[in-house]
């Protein structure tokens, strides 16, 4: 089965749930205890079980068609909580990988730990076993933060296709998605950016133009090495593009520092989206040249966490590389863009431009 057919099959089943054949398939498969973006009952050959396992496969070339489509949550009845992309560019079972391996019933619907209607105050959780370690109230820390953004209401759950400015599923633009993960045009240039080190640019010059030593591109230079998948999440192939856009770490990246900068939701498919994003941004130059400076930082302060992942065998705490990118932004552009009267907790609060 082709790829654009496959996507098709997957787009109709999250947006045809009244109707009969959904409902076989989701009779047969579906099981509230495994969470998964297609659900999919193991050892059973049929159809249904060749798609699910093409998904897989497109997974592995970096087309993820769970962050595709992207579920608009109504009253959250047909929105899975964990394993759908919905309040996020990417699902909460990637996320927030600790607290989903806590989950009870992976497949549980948003309806299922959100209340209706109105604001989320109360998030009806079903552990295993209370979160305590760091990592897990970490998570919960995040996932609060991201829910409190949600309201739950009285119409029906909807769905769009990413790829689409309409939000309309077309197998053509699967295609183009596609062809273009294989052949990458660059002719975005980078923009130097003065209130930022010499090296912090160099860097980013460097990640445009996908020149950064990547599992993959060392496997392209027939350099040898242990294994192609990224080191930081083990779920798809390092690519320069996998570890700033779709990767878990950059994605809570990414939503810590669209909260602290209080931006939009940064929804990033190239890299080139994160380095032009604040040109759309609204305010001075200067505000966008300091929300430029620090989402190259930011790029720079996740590469340095890869790099010390692969050679010296640390742990990964976004925790830390979070405060990293604040203290180091701020040492960097108050002094350059000689912001000398703006505090740190300025800086925290992001409140002085
Ligand atoms: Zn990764």
């Amino acid at each position: 089965m082709n790829s654009g057919l496959l996507a098709k099959w997957a787009w109709r089943y999250k947006t045809e749930a009244g109707r009969l054949w959904r409902k076989v398939i989701s009779s047969i498969h579906f099981d509230p205890k495994h969470g998964n973006f297609l659900p999919s009952k193991k050892g059973l050959s049929c159809v249904w079980n060749n798609i699910v396992r093409k998904e897989a496969a497109l997974k592995k070339d970096n087309i993820h068609l769970n962050r595709l489509m992207k579920g608009s949550v109504g009253n959250g009845k047909e929105v899975q909580f964990w394993t759908d992309t919905w309040a996020s560019n990417i699902s909460f079972q990637y996320l927030f990988p600790a607290l989903f391996s806590l989950e009870k019933y992976k497949g549980c619907m948003v309806s299922d730990r959100l209340r209706a209607p109105g604001p989320v105050d109360r998030i009806e959780w079903q552990w295993h076993r209370a979160p305590s370690s760091n990592a897990e109230l970490t998570e919960l820390n995040g996932v609060v933060a991201i829910l409190a953004q949600i309201s739950i209401t009285n119409q029906e759950d909807n769905w769009t296709w990413q790829a689409e400015d309409l939000g309309t599923f077309t197998v053509k633009s699967v295609r183009k998605i596609i062809l273009n993960t294989n052949t990458v045009p660059c002719d975005f240039i980078f923009e130097w950016n003065r209130w930022i080190p010499r090296k912090v640019n160099i860097f980013g010059w460097r990640m445009n133009l996908d020149r950064l030593p990547t599992r993959c591109a060392l496997e392209k230079r027939h350099i040898p090495i242990p294994s192609t998948l990224c080191p930081l999440c083990n779920e798809a192939n390092e690519t320069v593009e996998h570890l700033f856009t779709s990767c878990f770490v950059c994605s809570i990246v990414w939503q810590m520092v669209s909260s602290w900068l209080s931006i939009p939701p940064i929804y990033a498919y190239t890299v080139r989206d994160i380095l032009g994003l604040h040109k759309d941004m609204a305010g001075s130059d200067a505000k966008k040249m300091i929300i430029h400076a620090i989402l190259v930082i930011a790029c720079w302060g996740i590469w340095k966490l890869r790099n010390e992942v692969v050679f010296s065998r640390k742990r990964i705490d976004i925790a830390r590389l979070i405060a990293d990118i604040k203290a180091s932004s701020y040492l960097w552009v108050k002094n350059r863009a000689k912001l000398f009267s703006v505090e740190w907790v300025n800086w925290l609060e992001f409140d002085f431009v």
